[in-house]
């Protein structure tokens, strides 16, 4: 293993913005954890990103129960023996409703994957960091996580609950030496995204939806020692949808 190598955790990385990312930090030589709830996915993305001859290694795991979150922690520490950098991504949609249709079990399962999943990716990931003294951090928010999203309130609550967390552990954790960070994606295509018909005005200035690459660069740039001083920020990838 060697010490100049990053060693990353992407989770989602089965697919959309975790797999282009895994397969960019891939050809930059990252060590690379990959973690996803859908197995076949997951081992689809460590088999395109081995084609870089990179280490990595897929953890099957539901960000959003605590033992799986400790056991894709503990993978990486006990595969490459430390954690430089966390791309806290998996995330899950649901079927467009107003607030007043949507069932209270589809609410929970939202909050459940993109809001508690976040969490307990943090609070395992910062306590590893706060012992090296170092480490960045990438949460996947969104566009819905800086406005409302009509017909989407249960992702959007979820995605403005994922920058309180960003925001607070970038404070706490600032003087460790740790930073953290949101990015903020428009539509992107997607699996996610698949099934929302959308116009190209309703994609915003750029009239069009964004390739998952054009996501992976940002995340990239923001676990590089180029962005050392970009702490706390929350940063829209939507082609000035929400300007
Ligand atoms: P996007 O890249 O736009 O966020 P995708 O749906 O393409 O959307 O990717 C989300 C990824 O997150 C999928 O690979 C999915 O399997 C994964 N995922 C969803 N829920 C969980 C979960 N509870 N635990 C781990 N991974 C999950």
């Amino acid at each position: 293993m060697n010490m100049e190598q990053q060693v990353v955790i992407i989770t989602g990385a089965g697919s959309g913005i975790g797999r282009e990312t895994a397969k960019l930090l891939a050809t930059m030589g990252k060590a690379l954890v990959l973690v996803d709830f859908d197995d076949k996915s997951g081992q689809d993305t460590l088999h395109a990103v081995k084609e870089y001859h990179q280490q990595a290694i897929f953890v099957q795991a539901d960000v959003s129960q605590s033992n799986d979150v400790k056991k894709y922690v503990d993978a990486a520490k006990e595969t490459f023996g430390r954690i430089d950098a966390f791309i806290n991504n998996a995330g899950v949609l649901s079927p467009p409703t107003l607030l007043g249709d949507l069932e209270e079990e589809t609410f929970d399962r939202i909050i459940s994957v993109n809001l508690k999943g976040a969490f307990l990716g943090l609070k395992y990931v910062l306590k590893e960091m706060e012992q090296q003294q170092s480490g960045v951090i990438v949460n996947t928010s969104s566009a819905a996580g800086i406005q409302g999203q009509p017909y989407l309130g249960g992702y959007a609550a979820s995605k403005h609950g994922v920058i309180g967390l960003t925001k607070t552990a970038a404070m706490e954790y600032g003087p460790k030496g740790i930073r953290v960070n949101a990015i903020c994606p428009g539509g992107v295509r997607t699996n996610m995204t698949k099934g929302l018909a959308s116009s190209p005005e309703e994609n915003g200035p750029l009239r069009r939806l964004a390739d998952p690459t054009e996501i992976a660069n940002v995340i990239a740039f923001l676990i590089s020692q180029e962005a050392s001083y970009v702490n706390g920020a929350v940063v829209p990838i939507d082609g000035g949808l929400t300007s």
